[in-house]
């Protein structure tokens, strides 16, 4: 979980649980929200008040998608947000969010820019425009999976929110991104995420442009659940605070680097639990972003879809030819520094780990 849009980091501890089931669960057990054993996570207040429609796709069964929608469920039930589906889960293509195959995408950039030096940092730093294009093409080189999801599957606009689980969410045999002890657990964008980038991290918003996306496409979180599976051996409120956290960045919100906060970018078997809650402006936000809340009726519903071109932002600033070097030859942390500029701008280096 982390900056503006949605990842989590979460340590990885126990055994892998059993996989999906063949037969769907029933259409209506979807969102039964489960009380927590702690009370101070079953008060409810209005501040969400309404109702959220889901749209549920899986690479691996519609098994394993109950415990991701229950939990999200069971978190949003504390400010009266419920969550319905009209339809079964559906199969898709999408096997994986995020590709992280380093070889292919050195091919790949050879390919494309053909006679340029990627090695040669100072002619890379003193042709802006050329810089960023290669930004933007490794952007959308990780981010064909999800873009071309979003490509295929907005035609309700914002209107719904697509929940995906997917096996893993990294490629496998990719450069794995996460520091040792720690998984990617859920990704998540939204034109309303955008905004608030637009609006927050101009610069990092900039890359998000080149980025090949329809102009209103519907919201998306994608879970991956191998890391979540673990993470539910070890405590399920692990695994409700990372879907509750991918459905908050689809409403706007950016991370926060206060511990307990939802959008904190990661979650911790030692550290984090139900209690783990949205401050006063997050909730308002998020109200705005999906019409939600008591006075629901009266927003104007914030206009949401990627902000139009701006000034040209020096991508170089961000994310030096050094690192762009060390991620093309398989530097794990280069690589999730790039997610992480993605996704939600500089976070910490790492999630806690104990
Ligand atoms: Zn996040």
């Amino acid at each position: 979980m982390s900056l503006g849009v949605a990842w989590a980091f979460v340590v990885v501890f126990g055994s892998v649980g059993c996989g999906g089931s063949d037969t769907p669960p029933a259409l209506d057990t979807y969102f039964v929200a489960k009380p927590y054993a702690n009370p101070a996570c079953n008060g409810v207040d209005q501040r969400l008040a309404g109702q959220r429609q889901m749209r549920l796709y899986s690479k691996i069964g519609a098994g394993a998608v109950l415990p991701v929608t229950q939990g999200l469920a069971s978190y949003y039930h504390r400010h009266s947000l419920s969550f319905f589906a009209a339809e079964q889960v559906q199969g898709t293509t999408m096997a994986y969010a995020l590709d992280t195959d380093q070889t292919a995408l050195s091919r790949a950039l050879v390919a494309a820019f053909p006679g340029v030096d990627l090695n040669d940092d100072a002619a890379l730093m003193a042709d802006p425009v050329l810089y960023n294009q290669i930004v933007t093409f490794v952007a959308n080189f990780m981010l064909k999976p999800m873009v071309d999801f979003a490509n295929t599957h907005s035609d309700l606009g914002a209107g719904v929110t697509n929940l995906i689980v997917v096996g893993q969410l990294e490629r496998p045999g990719g450069t794995p991104i996460g520091d040792p002890g720690t998984s990617l657990a859920g990704l998540a964008i939204s034109p309303a995420l955008f905004t608030e980038f637009a609006r927050t991290m101009p610069e990092e918003a900039g890359i998000w442009q080149g980025v090949t996306l329809p102009a209103n496409f519907t919201p998306m979180m994608v879970l991956g659940n191998n890391v979540l599976t673990r993470a539910r051996a070890i405590d399920p409120e692990l695994s409700d605070l990372v879907a509750a956290h991918e459905f908050g960045h689809t409403g706007a919100l950016v991370h926060s680097m206060l511990e307990r906060n939802l959008m904190f970018p990661g979650v911790s078997p030692s550290i984090d639990d139900c209690t783990d809650g949205l401050d006063d402006g997050q909730l308002t936000l998020m109200a705005a972003s999906y019409g939600l809340g008591p006075s629901a009726a009266l927003q104007l519903k914030r206009p949401a879809q990627i902000p139009a071109a701006r000034a040209l932002q020096p991508m170089s600033s961000l994310f030096a030819p050094a690192r762009f070097r060390a991620m093309l030859g398989g530097d794990p942390q280069a690589t999730r520094t790039f997610v992480e500029l993605l996704f939600h701008g500089p976070g910490p280096a790492a999630a806690p780990t104990q």
